[in-house]
């Protein structure tokens, strides 16, 4: 009689092991997305909405505003005057024009940029490249081409993803300026800068990069600015310099996300 209980009770069955099936499955989709979104600060770990860092981090955050030395970006505790150089810009005057940084290295700045090179957090790269697109505006304004540094070569290190590249194609999309990835390349392996003195440094990258012979009428006769993480002392960006003005770019400047300000050293 109740001929249709059995497929009913098989389509219950299907349904029930569907509705199962499914809340695996949107448990699975709501951990991706937790992975994919920045719910979480990335700096204190405090919730979040929207771009990586919450608001008390932001604040912490020291972006690099007026004055600054108009070569290196260093930023000045007072205003010398316009087109005074800092110190460090007579003594040690770069390959590269200018270079300008979105803020101080600190550690709100390092953390994110560690998240950024080692843990795969592409998704704050946006929020980082705006910032950066912002500290660079005038430079933009005169630039014909974004060129990212190469990755960085390390030993055991299997990471193939250039956080450098990942900043430059947010600024390139912000300013309209082209970016030629592939025009510069490390010809050398380079050991890690970290823990070396300065002119160790420069003697490490001294002649480790090159610009691809098949790229250079990207970078000939052009204004290049090169896109970085981090600048140190400015050894890294300076060989990259070095090989792009051999390469007869027009001018070389600089911007990076962050840049070392040592604050001990008085600005003048
Ligand atoms: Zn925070």
């Amino acid at each position: 009689m109740d001929a249709e209980a059995s497929p009913r009770s098989i389509t219950g069955h299907l349904r029930g092991a569907l509705n199962a099936a499914r809340g695996v499955w949107a448990h699975t989709a709501r951990l991706a997305l937790d992975i994919a979104l920045p719910t979480l600060c990335v700096a204190c770990r405090e919730p979040v909405d929207g771009e990586g860092v919450c608001a008390e981090c932001w604040a912490k955050l020291s972006f690099i505003a007026p004055p600054f030395c108009p070569r290196l970006g260093i930023p000045f505790v007072y205003d010398p005057g316009p087109e005074l150089l800092s110190m460090e810009a007579i003594a040690n005057p770069p390959a590269y024009a200018r270079a300008r940084a979105a803020v101080r290295y600190d550690d709100v700045a390092r953390t994110l940029v560690h998240a950024l090179k080692y843990q795969d957090r592409t998704d704050l790269a946006p929020a980082m490249g705006r910032w950066m697109a912002r500290a660079g505006q005038e430079l933009l304004g005169e630039a014909d081409i974004l060129v990212p540094v190469p990755l960085h070569w390390r030993r055991g290190w299997s990471r193939r993803y250039n956080q450098s590249g990942a900043l430059a194609r947010i600024i390139s999309r912000q300013s309209g300026v082209k970016l030629a990835s592939e025009a510069l390349r490390r010809v050398r392996a380079t050991e890690q800068q970290i823990g070396l003195s300065r002119s160790q440094r420069a003697s490490n990258v001294q002649g480790a990069f090159k610009v691809a012979s098949d790229r250079s009428a990207d970078i000939a006769g052009r204004r290049v600015i090169l896109v970085d993480d981090v600048l140190t002392t400015g050894a890294t960006v300076d060989a990259c310099a070095r090989a792009l003005l051999r390469a007869k770019a027009a001018a070389v400047d600089v911007l990076v996300f962050a840049r070392v300000v040592d604050t001990h050293k008085a600005p003048i």
